[in-house]
């Protein structure tokens, strides 16, 4: 099977020319001008962007929440992802205390197989570390699950003490792993949890007062200072606050290997939204938290400058009629999380690219490339090149949508962004060659995506 890709402006995190994309199996075989080629398929793309596939490394699919999980599985969240012009996903698994990685990691791979629309890859959550859970680390690595992720925050929960983050940290200097971190004080946070609810302050807007940035700060400091003691690189994950970016630009400023990303929520939504009418605040919940607006210029700037280097969504759906409910009378009881997983590209494209905040090779670093190097995808995914996977998207900056959950795939009740207006939109995708997005219509099916064994550093 060949597809021609013609006419083309073809984007890269270097270059944009126009050009034409030939397609063979599952992989780019050629990129020229006017081919003269014979093809099976012919897709015009005059007009628009032919983009490398957009690389989520932070979603949670069917991720266990009470007694039920959030609200996309793996074939409603990729099929969403794929609806906005995402060609992988790295999500995460999670180790709960007592079990094996192992464990998880097939937990997971049962929740996906079958059911993903595009290709996916695990980071492994540790929650509790033992030298048996160290040694299986490596294995771990060796199996193509090569990053970890630790949270500072959620203490008797998921929150690792800072013995075992430095243990974990030291380990991947052996192994080649990379360690993700969650940096927020959870002790503290706890303490101020406790006091709001004492005091009867029990309503949305709470858990963001209880989740100081300097909290986020604070443990971004530390888990840096961790992977500095390690001579390890670190990730940070969800940067939401100038105060944390701060952190990280300073390490990064000194030559330490700090690498972070943001999420669009914390580009475009505010802490305001916490204050919309009766318990609309639920809407927002997520952690870290809304920010004030005026720290979302500085992110802008960081991800400009490469202080962070990803943007990420932190997908992780709950319904407001039965799942963001069970918090009515009790912000701490609200599920943390919202969607995002298909407004990532025509977001950051429009308030990044067209608001000339970034440049377009920037917004496709940002989007694809700079994930897949990090995450050990490079040059297979995050790129369009001879031998890469022809994963591709064409994408029209023209034209304008307006985002709602009555048109978006997300399989939960509401959009943290209804009824805004975007320009630049997906228009057809290809996975591993096959189009799985036509015409606005889901041509990929539950169970073509596959999992990808990812590299170690180095
Ligand atoms: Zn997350």
């Amino acid at each position: 099977m060949r597809t021609l890709v013609r006419n083309g402006t073809v984007v890269t995190a270097s270059d944009a020319y126009v050009g034409d994309v030939l397609v063979e199996g599952e992989t780019v075989a050629l990129i020229g001008s006017s081919l003269d080629v014979h093809a099976d398929c012919v897709i015009d793309a005059a007009g628009k962007y032919v983009l490398p596939g957009g690389i989520d490394v932070h979603t949670h699919l069917d991720m266990p929440f009470g007694g039920s999980a959030s609200a996309d599985d793996f074939e409603s969240g990729t099929t969403a992802a794929a609806f906005g012009g995402t060609t992988s996903i790295v999500d995460f698994a999670i180790q709960y205390p007592g079990q094996t990685l192992h464990h998880a990691w097939d937990a997971w791979m049962r929740k996906a197989s079958g059911k993903a629309v595009i290709d996916y890859g695990f980071h492994m959550v540790i929650t509790e570390l033992n030298d048996q859970v160290e040694a299986e680390m490596d294995a771990l690595v060796d199996q193509g699950v090569t990053s970890f992720k630790l949270f500072m925050a959620y203490p008797g929960v998921l929150m690792l003490d800072d013995a075992s983050m430095l243990r974990a940290l030291l380990r991947t200097g052996k192994n080649g792993g990379t360690i993700c971190v969650h940096a927020e004080n959870g002790g503290a946070i706890d303490v101020l949890v406790t006091r709001a609810l004492a005091e009867g302050k029990t309503a949305p807007r709470y858990h963001a007062l209880t989740r100081p940035a300097r909290a986020e700060a604070e443990a971004t400091h530390r888990a840096i200072a961790l992977a500095e003691i390690a001579g390890v690189p670190v990730y940070l994950v969800h940067v939401s606050s100038a105060e944390a970016l701060a952190v990280v630009a300073d390490a990064r400023g000194r030559g330490v290997a700090a690498f972070a990303e943001t999420c669009p929520q914390y580009l475009f939504l505010s802490s305001e939204n916490y204050d919309e009418p009766g318990f609309d605040g639920a809407k927002y919940v997520m952690s870290p938290p809304l920010r004030e607006k005026a720290g979302q210029e500085a992110l802008w700037r960081g991800l400009a400058a490469d202080d962070l280097q990803v943007v990420s969504t932190d997908h992780c759906p709950f319904r407001m009629k039965d799942q963001k409910a069970l918090g009515r009378d009790d912000f701490s009881k609200i599920p943390s999380g919202i969607p995002g997983i298909e407004t990532r590209m025509s977001l950051m494209y429009d308030g990044g690219v067209r608001a000339g905040r970034i440049s377009l090779n920037r917004f496709v670093d940002l989007m694809s490339t700079s994930p897949a190097k990090i995450f050990g995808l490079f040059p297979r995914k995050g790129t369009i090149a001879p031998g890469s996977d022809a994963d591709l998207v064409v994408f029209d900056p023209h034209r304008t949508i307006t985002l709602s959950a009555g048109t978006l795939h997300t399989n939960v009740d509401y959009s943290p962004y209804e009824g805004r207006q975007v320009t630049g939109a997906t228009d057809t995708v290809m996975s591993r060659g096959r189009v799985i997005i036509e015409n606005g219509a889901l041509v990929g099916r539950g169970g073509g995506g596959a999992f990808l064994k990812r590299a170690p550093r180095g």
